[in-house]
This record gives structure tokens, C-alpha cells and sequence, in this order.
């Protein structure tokens, strides 16, 4: 087969994957001419998610070839997909070739599971290696990381990479335990533990190092890298029963306890011959759009996650999170735009961290009135409702325009949507 028609079919197979974005890791470019590659800027993205969305890295697989089964997977054992398996100098030479053509600016690898996790872990990190080592590529590089590989491999692909995943896949233990009997929730969080304990060595290795000696510069000495762009993972939405409230827990444990930079949430789609124990139906975009906005209130926004879902399980569809909350905790309001303190602020609907930001700038130098709304750029109809001005208090009322449509039955859509979910595994 060749190389052409083997990027057909591993790119492909990759599209269900969301969990890359080459954020936050450090800047590096070839200025020096000592490499090509660059973590920032010039990229075009041409690998899609299979909700249509642009994801800039060359995203694919070393092989779809596993002997998982994973029910929600097209590449799992029992699937009839076409197969095919990338060598390392293919992914190699690839990843130069488009990047030399401007076509992608990194690399996200991952692959089904042959032979075993550590054979597999060996193969991509070879890849890596070959590229960091051999070609000096300065590009963003994310590898996904087999839950069951060795620490060695662990610690030797957060050399090379930016940034190391290991998916959770699902909500919880008894979901992935039904939908992919192969794998186990406490292997795949040992894994993160692992990538975490590595994160706090060469954190503490770098802060012992001394700042500076006689006659030597300031300037810190270089930490070996280990994946400065951190670990993220993906959950998969509506491919199991699991409501909202339970997928921000698994949320705030996995931040809290494996210090994750992001979870990304990937909406279920059907895929082709799949399994009975999955709905037929895919998750609404929708769904996953609220969870994306929730986890932001949870990593920046300082709300606590069993605070998100006001009323039963599900968020809704029609307001977002932040705005769900207000309404359903009218007593928290009105909040004083001139006194209250930064983190009530930030639970005004409407005013982002930025905008709070702006706010207290402006505060400083004098009392903010209705009329400065306008110049700090923040929503005015969103935010009137919930906040007292020096010439301006609100009334009753006055948030019944932004409150959801009321439905068919009588209910507001988060009813419609835990209706909706329940249909599925009807
Ligand atoms: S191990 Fe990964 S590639 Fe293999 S079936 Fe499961 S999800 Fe798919």
C-alpha cells in the first residue's frame, strides 16, 4: 500500500479524536536555522473533527490496526475497516514535508494497540525521537500515551513531546468497563499519575537549581524538558447514560488530582457497523459546546462543579452555564459594580475574566456608571439585570427576557435534554 493511501486511512481513523491544541507549551522557532518548526503561528489546519471542526496538526494514527475492542471505536478489533500501519520514517518524512509546505504545524500521533502497550509506546516515541533528534524539529509534537506502557516510555516520550494524553474515554469506571472491557479506569489514572509525578520531579528539579553562582549569570539553568505543554485527555459524551453533573465531576478530579490542562469533550457520533449497546442518535454539539463552557467556569471562573448544574443533572441547551446559575440564585444579586471584589465580579453573566479585568481598572479611578458600559465592551443587555450602578438598579423582571424558552411540555430544555438522553438508552 502506499504512503498516500495509508494517509488516506489513518488520518481518517484519527478524526475522532478532539484532545489536541497546541496551547501553552514553550515558544520555540527556527530562526536560528538550526531546524525547521514552530510552536506558534503559521500552521494551517487540516485535520477535521468529525463534527466538521479544524484542528490544526497533522492528526493520525501510526496504525489503525488494535486488539482492542473498544465498542465506541472504528478501529477497535472487530471493526471491518480498511487496515493499515504507517512505519516511523513514513511519519517522519511526512510530518517535514508538510510542514516544509506550510501545510501543518505539528504532529499529533497516536495509534491503535499492537502486540503490546510498550511495543506500541516504543514505535511513536521512535517518531518523535527520529524528528527532535535526527531532523531537529522545532514544531508542536502531542503524543498519545498507551495507559499500560512503562514509566521509562512515559518519561522518554515527555521528552520529546509537548504535550502527553492518555484518554479517560468515559465518564466513569462502570461506562468504560461496559463499552471497552479491555481497559481500566484505574490503569489509565495510574497513567496520569505517573505523567504528573514527572511534571512535580522536574518542577522541584528546576526550582532546586540555584538562580545564580559567582560569576555566573542569573539566568536559572535549563530544566530538562518533560511535555511543558502538560497532559490533557478527552471523555467522550453521550455514548453512555452518564448526565452532565457526573461528567464535571470526573472533571474536577481528574484537574485536581493529575493536574490536567485541559479535558476535552468530544460529542458521540455514530460510527459505521457500530455496536447495539451505543445510541444509534449523536450526542447535540450543543451539549458539548455547555460542557466547554462549564469547565471554563470551573478552571477560571471559580465556581465549584457541584455548583454548575442548578437543576438536575444536565446543563442546559438554550442558556449557557453561567447565566443558568444566575437566574436559578436570583438572591446573589444585584452585585455592586463598584465594591464588590474581583471574584463576584466574575459571576455577573456577560463579564468575562477580561472585562472584569477592565472594570476594576476603571473603578480605580472613578465611580463606573451605565453610561461606561458601553466603552468597556461588555454585553450591556446581559449584564444590566445583575448589577447595581450608581444610576442604575434593576428591577423585577428585568432577566425575563434572557430566561430559556419554556418547552412543549412546560419544562426548560435541560428537561427536554435529560429527556432526550434517557431516550437514548431507552
Ligand atoms: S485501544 Fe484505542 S484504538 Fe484500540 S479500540 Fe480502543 S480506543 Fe480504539
Amino acid at each position: 500500500m502506499d504512503t498516500r493511501r495509508k494517509l488516506i486511512i489513518l488520518a481518517d481513523a484519527a478524526k475522532y479524536d478532539a484532545s489536541c491544541a497546541s496551547s501553552g507549551t514553550s515558544q520555540r522557532d527556527s530562526s536560528d536555522g538550526q531546524g525547521p518548526g514552530s510552536t506558534e503561528g503559521a500552521g494551517i489546519c487540516h485535520s477535521y473533527a468529525p463534527d466538521g471542526r479544524c484542528i490544526s496538526l497533522l492528526k493520525v494514527l501510526l496504525t489503525n490496526w488494535c486488539t482492542y475492542d473498544c465498542k465506541y471505536c472504528v478501529n477497535r478489533e472487530s471493526s471491518d475497516v480498511e487496515r493499515a500501519r504507517f512505519t516511523v520514517d513514513e511519519v517522519v518524512n511526512l510530518t517535514l514535508d508538510f510542514y516544509r509546505r506550510n501545510v501543518i504545524e505539528g504532529l499529533f500521533l497516536s495509534s491503535g494497540i499492537v502486540r503490546t502497550p510498550d511495543y506500541t509506546m516504543e514505535q511513536v516515541i521512535e517518531v518523535a525521537r527520529r524528528l527532535r533528534e535526527l531532523h531537529h524539529f522545532r514544531g508542536y509534537i502531542h503524543l498519545k500515551t498507551i495507559p499500560d506502557a512503562s514509566d521509562e516510555l512515559v518519561l522518554k516520550a515527555g521528552r520529546y513531546a509537548d504535550r502527553l494524553s492518555v484518554n479517560i474515554e468515559l465518564p466513569t469506571a462502570d461506562s468504560l468497563q461496559a463499552l471497552a472491557p479491555e481497559k481500566e479506569s484505574a490503569a489509565i489514572k495510574r497513567s496520569m499519575a505517573r505523567i504528573k509525578l514527572q511534571f512535580d520531579d522536574h518542577a522541584d528539579g528546576a526550582a532546586k537549581r540555584p538562580r545564580s553562582l559567582p560569576a555566573a549569570s542569573a539566568k536559572p539553568a535549563a530544566s530538562p524538558r518533560f511535555a511543558p505543554a502538560g497532559q490533557s485527555t478527552q471523555m467522550i459524551v453521550g455514548a453512555d447514560a452518564s448526565d452532565d453533573r457526573t461528567i464535571l465531576q470526573t472533571s474536577a478530579t481528574l484537574y485536581g488530582a493529575y493536574r490536567l490542562k485541559r479535558v476535552y469533550y468530544s460529542a458521540f457520533s455514530p460510527i459505521p457497523h457500530a455496536s447495539s449497546a451505543l445510541p444509534p442518535r449523536p450526542a447535540p454539539l450543543m451539549r458539548e459546546h455547555r460542557l466547554y463552557q462549564a469547565d471554563w467556569l470551573m478552571r477560571f471562573y471559580g465556581f465549584a462543579q457541584d455548583e454548575i448544574c442548578t437543576d438536575g443533572g444536565m446543563l442546559s441547551l438554550d442558556v449557557d452555564p453561567k447565566l443558568a446559575w444566575a437566574l436559578a440564585n436570583p438572591a446573589q444579586f444585584p452585585i455592586d459594580l463598584n465594591r464588590a471584589p474581583r471574584e463576584r465580579l466574575l459571576r455577573v453573566p456577560g463579564l468575562g475574566v477580561r472585562s472584569v479585568e477592565r472594570l476594576l481598572m476603571a473603578r480605580r479611578a472613578r465611580s463606573v456608571r451605565r453610561a461606561d458600559l458601553d466603552r468597556l465592551r461588555v454585553p450591556v443587555a446581559k449584564v444590566l439585570p445583575f448589577v447595581a450602578l450608581p444610576d442604575h438598579l434593576p428591577r423585577d423582571g428585568d432577566a425575563a427576557p434572557l430566561r430559556p424558552p419554556v418547552r412543549r411540555t412546560g419544562e426548560p430544555a435541560r428537561a427536554i435534554a435529560r429527556e432526550r438522553q434517557a431516550d437514548l438508552f431507552a
